[in-house]
């Protein structure tokens, strides 16, 4: 395995009894590189996560993480930040002090703080209870705590959750701009879209296997030969009144107002 491959597994699997959520998956993420995981609901995406995490024990194959299998000592965690199902903060702690019960908990330099909280758009809301956040806000909470101690590896599931286009356009920018630093980005979604403007590489998993890999241009003319082919006029306009709409909706408000 080349030093450059961050995370990777083998014929991993996950079976709860005849269900095969997971069912002999070969992935490898590079260093910068950002992966997009894309599957449908109940495709296996989370399960496969709490394997990368070591949330869940798989029933058959490994989870190698810079380079070692995980298990055994927890250094490679203090490595890697992630993202689990939402909503993890303490709901009577503020922003802040969510964060900061966390900066203590990983050891991360003060500043760290006021700037997640600055990354993640959060400053509006630095006072305000956990519970009290809007769903889009708990979600950069999270991944505010994610991001706080510096991670090499980020590993996140469905980090667009409920954030509203324009906040899914500034966690893709804030992703980017991470990978351009050379962290490493695990992400699931069922959007393509989203993966789609973000990924270098992007991964479709069905029904617990990994159908098809490619990076993202290679992906892009396939699917673009695929419209071409089986799409009728109609269904291709639908497809760019879509892609319009959306530019628009984004053009049209305001980030900064009414989080
Ligand atoms: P979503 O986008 O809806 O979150 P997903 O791709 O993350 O879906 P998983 O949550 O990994 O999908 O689930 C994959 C399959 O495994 C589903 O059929 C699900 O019902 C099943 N599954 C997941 N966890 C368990 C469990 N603890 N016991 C039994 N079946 C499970």
């Amino acid at each position: 395995m080349g030093s450059d491959i961050v995370l990777a597994t083998t014929a991993l699997a996950k079976h709860y009894g005849r269900v095969r959520a997971v069912d002999g998956i070969d992935l490898e993420v590079r260093r910068g590189e950002v992966y997009g995981f894309l599957g449908r609901n109940g495709a296996g995406k989370t399960t496969t996560i709490r394997m990368l995490l070591g949330l869940i024990r798989p029933s058959a194959g490994s989870v190698q993480v810079f380079g070692r299998p995980i298990g055994g000592d927890q250094e490679w965690l203090r490595r890697v930040g992630f993202l689990v199902e939402s909503a993890t903060a303490y709901a009577s702690l503020t922003v802040t002090e969510n964060l900061d019960l966390q900066r203590r908990l990983t050891g991360a330099p003060r500043q760290r703080v006021a700037d997640v909280i600055e990354q993640l758009g959060l400053a509006p809301y630095a006072g305000r209870r956990a519970g009290r956040l809007s769903l889009g806000n708990k979600q950069r909470l999270s991944l505010a705590r994610a991001l706080l101690h510096s991670p090499q590896l980020l590993i996140l599931d469905e980090p667009a959750n409920a954030l509203d286009p324009a906040g899914i356009v500034e966690v893709r920018e804030l992703l980017r701009s991470l990978a351009d630093q050379g962290v490493t980005v695990f992400m699931s979604s069922h959007i393509l879209a989203e993966v789609a403007h973000l990924a270098d590489r992007i991964g479709i998993v069905d029904a617990g296997v990994l159908v098809e890999e490619a990076p993202r241009e290679v992906l892009a003319a396939r699917a673009r030969a695929y419209v071409q082919d089986s799409f009728t006029a109609g269904e291709r306009e639908e497809a760019l009144l879509t892609a319009d709409l959306e530019r628009y909706f984004l053009a049209r408000t305001n980030p900064e107002a009414s989080r």
